[in-house]
């Protein structure tokens, strides 16, 4: 027997009437391009999102059609997350911060028809524009003042296409397992693969966004997403803001210390996301100027693996809660959220940093399991390591035309490549991409928590440990450090603050230092490249065992 309730689609362009006619008032402040701050609120947005959705509509854009963005955190690209999606077209979020072979190969595979750019990225596009098969034209996102001279075809100005449209656009009903975005994976290795999102699953993983004990948003909190709108949605919160509420502060393009502070100070963010290396040059900021963030109450940090002395740092020195989260592109992106539970809350301060220092409990409607090579499911005692399984309503089922082939097993379970354990509280570790782990006599090593380590010493500025070959032991690590600035810290006084904390086996064998730890653009740390750049690299253990 089927239940007797309303069949009502789940789409975005809900999120934004939603807003509108409940949060009317309430403010969205960017940092432009252009340079001042823009104030509007969600009423006006929604009435400029409609507009824009005249404007795709002339322009013949059509439901299913892909429309690309380079673009930072603006209002203008929250507008298209509306116009786009909310009309029935898929919002293509391209990461400007990759090569342009990539960004080309991207848009191509994608089949863009037009792509609409901050004008940071006018002259990387003017470098592509060649190569780009299904791009029928440009918008810049600024206004006639600040068109830029250009020799990019068919290029029009956003705020000239708004102005010249009609106000007002009926939203079209439609299936809710409809496709609303599109956003590519930086995968280290092969092509990017798309992610393509639907209504339905986007809508869900917003109301799990806003649950307490995940980002946890209301209406009387301020949110500035530092993670970028082209990073997984801005980790779902250009939509669980409108649906909370929320006001919403867009950083723009300036991620230093001093501008992310400046705005999250002067506009009173009480809540923010973003990945460990913004929140590293924040810190460095408050410490070195004195400065402080009294409305700052919760941090959400994920992307990369946030360490022990960050969290410590927020929570003890600026009273500000960190959410240690991970969540993948695959995964909308939300999967774990370290909120304590009430009985970890009462443990020592300690005690609860070995909790927060992990990936985070599962969220409700993301189921996890970890399985050995072989498939099987192993134990949940916070000791195991293996792979990490997950499965959900808003975790991907295949990759955009199929690339990559079947992702899902036989049960319909995701494997993340991540590896990790799961303990008895549900908190998720993890412990390593599955090709970056370090095999040591047949035993796994995490780099991760060597790094994490590394860095509680105030002598360094970054940590990376990779593997290296070794005749006995097939690998050992070697850690790779950027000091701090000023800093002399040598390899043998890191060892030995590192010693004692974990298994003597699991101590690097040696220590280098660089000026510099490649990144992805997504801002993790490149093992691929530190592997190649180290492949040649004799560990002094080498000899002891020749
Ligand atoms: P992306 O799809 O670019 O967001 O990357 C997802 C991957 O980032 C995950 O599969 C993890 O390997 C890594 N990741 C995300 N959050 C964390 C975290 N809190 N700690 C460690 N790794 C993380």
């Amino acid at each position: 027997m089927l239940g007797l309730m309303q069949d009502r689609q789940l789409l975005i362009s809900s999120l934004i009437d939603y807003a509108a006619e409940y949060h009317g008032a309430t403010e969205i402040v960017s940092r432009t391009v252009e340079g001042p701050i823009h104030r509007y609120d969600y009423a006006a947005a929604r009435r400029r999102s409609m507009r824009l959705a005249n404007v795709l509509r002339d322009l013949g854009i059509g439901p299913g059609d892909r429309i690309g963005t380079l673009a930072w955190n603006g209002y203008r690209h929250f507008e298209l997350y509306y116009a786009v999606s909310g009309s029935g077209a898929i919002l293509h979020t391209i990461n400007p911060r990759l090569f342009p072979d990539q960004i080309t190969y991207i848009a191509n595979h994608a089949e863009d028809r037009w792509l609409f750019v901050d004008l940071t990225f006018v002259e990387l596009l003017e470098g592509i524009a060649d190569s780009l098969d299904s791009v029928e034209g440009i918008v810049v996102m600024t206004d006639e003042a600040h068109m830029p001279e250009t020799a990019l075809a068919n290029v029009h100005c956003y705020e000239t296409l708004i102005a010249g449209a009609a106000d007002g656009f009926d939203w079209p009903e439609f299936d809710e397992n409809t496709a609303s975005s599109l956003c590519y994976t930086s995968g280290t290795t092969g092509n990017p693969k798309g992610v393509l999102y639907s209504h339905r699953s986007t809508v869900l993983h917003s109301y799990a966004a806003c649950l307490r004990d995940v980002v946890g948003l209301g209406a009387d909190d301020c949110v500035m997403p530092v993670v970028p709108m082209f990073h997984a949605n801005s980790w779902g919160i250009a939509y669980a803001a409108p649906m909370s509420g929320a006001k919403l502060v867009l950083p723009g393009a300036r991620m230093d210390g001093e501008s992310v502070h400046q705005l999250m100070y002067d506009e009173g963010v009480t809540v923010s996301a973003g990945v460990p290396t913004v929140w590293l040059m924040l810190l460095q900021y408050l410490r070195d100027n004195g400065k402080d963030l009294p409305d700052f109450k919760r941090c959400v940090i994920g992307g990369s693996a946030a360490p022990r002395s960050m969290i410590e740092a927020f929570e003890t020195e600026y009273d500000t809660t960190v959410l240690h989260a991970w969540g993948m592109t695959e995964m909308s992106p939300l999967g774990t959220v370290g909120m304590l539970t009430p009985a970890l809350d009462a443990l020592p301060y300690a005690e609860q940093l070995d909790y927060k220092e992990k990936q985070g409990r599962g969220i409700y409607g993301v189921e996890m399991k970890i399985t050995d090579d072989d498939g099987n499911e192993l134990p949940r005692d916070g000791e195991a390591f293996g792979h990490l399984m997950v499965r959900g309503p808003w975790i991907a089922q295949s990759y955009f035309k199929g690339e990559g082939g079947a992702i899902l097993d036989g049960d319909g379970w995701f494997d993340t490549g991540d590896v990790a354990t799961l303990d008895d509280k549900g908190f998720m570790h993890i412990t390593d991409r599955a090709k970056d782990v370090i095999k040591s006599g047949g035993e796994w090593i995490s780099s991760i928590d060597l790094e994490n380590l590394a860095v509680g010493h105030p002598g360094v500025a970054e940590a990376a440990v990779i593997g290296v070959v070794h005749p006995k032991w097939d690998e050992r690590p070697l850690l790779v450090i950027v000091r701090a600035p000023g800093a002399s810290v040598e390899g043998p006084e890191l060892l030995a603050f590192m010693a004692g904390k974990i298994a003597k086996w699991w101590m690097p064998d040696d220590v280098v230092f660089v000026d510099e730890i490649p990144h992805t653009a997504t801002g993790k740390i490149q093992k691929v490249a530190l592997r190649e750049m180290f492949k040649d690299h004799r560990l002094p253990t080498v000899d002891a065992a020749e």
